[in-house]
């Protein structure tokens, strides 16, 4: 049964060659109808001029608050480097059982660790991270098996050692997993029940005052820095 659907939603003009390709591959793993589609918001209004990074939590608000409020799912996808306070970095960061997530493909290039381009493998990464940070939005949370797009990447090398494809267990999940609100009503007037944060993906920032990352979950999930 399809769950709505999901734009992925390019944000500021990030129009790569490629992204008309995430559409079936996004498809054909979630059960939701996948659009492409542009979102701009004030981005340097996020930008953290001492790290040199943007602000995921704040991106993540930012394109929320551009997006049509028509039910849909909604994953903003963007070139630059993200970050969350405790961490050095993010792939993404969800709202688990949200409307909303955002992927970075800043560190899924090749470039970026001295290599040569290889966009057949940027398509790769990117479409399991947009997969993963959505089932977040889906209600998945982190899959211990490590061929599954629900596990938690830290490094790239661990975005490539997994499929982009759910395990049966995530999969069993996804199929019983009750609708959101969302779904039952697609257009909400009123202030809307904040979802709980689904833990972003990336390294621990070292740091004496390291504490628990701010997406860490209260209902005893593993701290690791997550996404
Ligand atoms: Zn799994
Ligand atoms: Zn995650």
């Amino acid at each position: 049964m399809k769950r709505g659907t999901l734009n992925l939603g390019f944000l500021n003009g990030y129009d790569p060659p490629w992204g008309d390709r995430l559409v079936p591959r996004v498809q054909a793993v979630l059960p939701v109808d996948v659009d492409k589609t542009e979102i701009r918001i004030d981005l340097p209004r996020y930008y953290a001029a001492d790290r040199r990074q943007y602000n995921a939590t704040l991106i993540l608000a930012g394109v929320l608050r551009a997006a049509p409020r028509n039910g849909a799912r909604l994953v903003g996808i963007t070139r630059v480097d993200l970050f969350i306070p405790v961490l050095t970095f993010v792939f993404g960061q969800a709202q688990l059982r949200g409307r909303g997530s955002v992927v970075s493909t800043h560190r899924l290039r090749n470039e970026f660790y001295g290599l040569p381009a290889d966009e057949g493998l940027l398509v790769d990464r990117t479409v399991k991270e947009v997969v993963h940070e959505a089932g977040h939005t889906l209600g998945l949370t982190h899959c211990p098996n490590f061929e599954c797009v629900m596990h938690a990447a830290t490094f790239v090398e661990e975005v490539d050692l997994k499929t982009e494809r759910l395990c049966g267990a995530c999969q069993a999940l996804l199929e019983v997993a009750p609708p959101e609100p969302d779904e039952v009503q697609s257009v909400r007037s009123g202030p809307r029940t904040p979802a709980r944060p689904a833990p972003p993906s990336g390294a621990a920032r070292p740091g004496p005052a390291d504490p628990a990352p701010p997406g860490d979950l209260a209902s005893g999930r593993e701290r690791r820095p997550q996404g």
